[in-house]
């Protein structure tokens, strides 16, 4: 098969750890017989540079075209400045909104031979394999009235959770089809005790589970969840959430998995329904670690990862991206570790070697 994508490196470390993904996409085809046609473009800080936008229209179209698009990550202390009349995150928040990326999908899966990683007692996150479910496009951060204003008696500000049924049905529908490729298990979550717009998030997700008979649905409070998440996290198997919330749960949520150079994420323009495609851009959920940039040491697991969701829901090729995630697995077990998740007794390893590790074992 013949598939276009648009590849976006961007800043820091992003490039580096971009190349090993390549590196693994490449072999998965030739393994396959696929063809991946890539385009590659600017964003974030080198785009600013040389073309003068975080994100240039061309850029965008280029998106538009393709399949799917692979993100490094953007930033760094030479674009830092708030005075800046653009910055590189700028970039991000039009490749959302141009492609109408309306789902962020955050697997976290802690690998067994990883599980001294992390600042959690191993029994708790030995065997953690969720996916957080964020609304990406209202809410909070997007609602009106959203202003601050001045009144005799001091200033005022505002901020308005706002949800209509269909975003609501929209994004609950991503948890329930996500749910029915997984362990069946749906978490929503609210704070239907306090907030009206939550009321309305309960009720519809209460209405489309009968569309999901198979599908076990549980009402979960935003702040049980964010308890439950570190006392018994392999409890969960698909969280869905409204924007705010998410955004809160989901760095909470990557906590367990020890290091940010682990997890990948997808945000995605429809619902992802087991052999369909669906548009989407893959990117790790770190920055650009600037401080790592440019050293051969940064962690290029979450992009090759991010790879391996492309692949599943994007160009629906399961059984390709079931390989990617092995072949991590394999390497993880016979010893190799970035700095990042370095122990005692194993072998360190860069980025270029792991990428070269990962792909042997294709
Ligand atoms: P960061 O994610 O870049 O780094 C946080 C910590 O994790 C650092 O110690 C870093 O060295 C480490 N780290 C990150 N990715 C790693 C990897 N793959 N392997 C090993 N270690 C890794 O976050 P930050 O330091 O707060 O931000 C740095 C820059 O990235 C800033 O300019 C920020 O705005 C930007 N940023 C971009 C994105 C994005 O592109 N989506 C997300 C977050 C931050």
């Amino acid at each position: 098969m013949q598939f276009r994508l648009t590849v976006l490196p961007g800043d820091g470390i992003g490039p580096e750890v971009m190349e090993e993904a390549i590196r693994v996409l490449h072999t998965v085809g030739e393994r396959f017989h696929h063809h991946f046609d890539l385009h590659n473009g600017l964003i974030g800080g080198i785009a600013i540079d040389r073309e003068g936008a975080a994100l240039s229209s061309e850029t965008i179209e280029m998106c538009r075209r393709s399949n799917a698009v692979l993100l490094g990550a953007v930033g760094g202390p030479k674009w830092d400045d708030p005075q800046a009349p653009v910055h590189p995150e700028d970039g991000l928040l039009s490749l959302r909104k141009g492609l109408k990326l309306f789902a962020n999908l955050r697997p976290v899966k802690v690998f067994p031979t990883l599980v001294n990683c992390t600042t959690l007692k191993p029994d708790v996150i030995r065997g953690v394999d969720l996916v957080v479910v964020r609304e990406l496009t209202g809410g909070l951060y997007f609602g009106k009235p959203k202003k601050q204003w001045t009144t005799a008696r001091g200033r005022k500000a505002v901020d308005s959770m706002l949800y209509s049924e269909q975003e609501i049905e929209r994004i609950a529908r991503v948890g329930f089809e996500l749910a029915r490729t997984r362990r069946k298990k749906l978490a929503s979550v609210d704070k239907a005790n306090v907030l009206q717009s939550s009321r309305l998030w309960r009720q519809v997700v209460t209405e489309l589970a009968s569309e999901y008979p198979d599908v076990h649905l549980d009402h979960v409070l935003v702040d049980a969840c964010a308890m439950r998440l570190i006392q018994r996290p392999t409890d969960f198997d698909v969280i869905v959430t409204e924007n705010t919330f998410g955004d809160i749960l989901t760095d909470e949520a990557s906590m367990l998995a020890g290091s940010m150079g682990m997890l990948p994420s997808a945000s995605l323009a429809g619902v992802p329904r087991s052999g369909k495609r669906t548009f989407g851009l893959y990117e790790p959920i770190h920055g650009s670690a600037p401080k790592r940039a440019g050293q051969d040491m940064a962690n290029p697991i979450a992009t090759i990862l991010s790879v391996a969701m492309m692949l599943r829901h994007s160009l629906a090729l399961e059984q390709e991206a079931s390989l990617i995630e092995t072949a991590v697995s394999r390497v993880l077990e016979e010893g190799y570790r970035t700095y990042d998740i370095m122990e005692d007794g194993k072998q360190r390893v860069g980025t270029k070697e792991m990428g070269e590790l990962i792909t042997a074992r294709l």
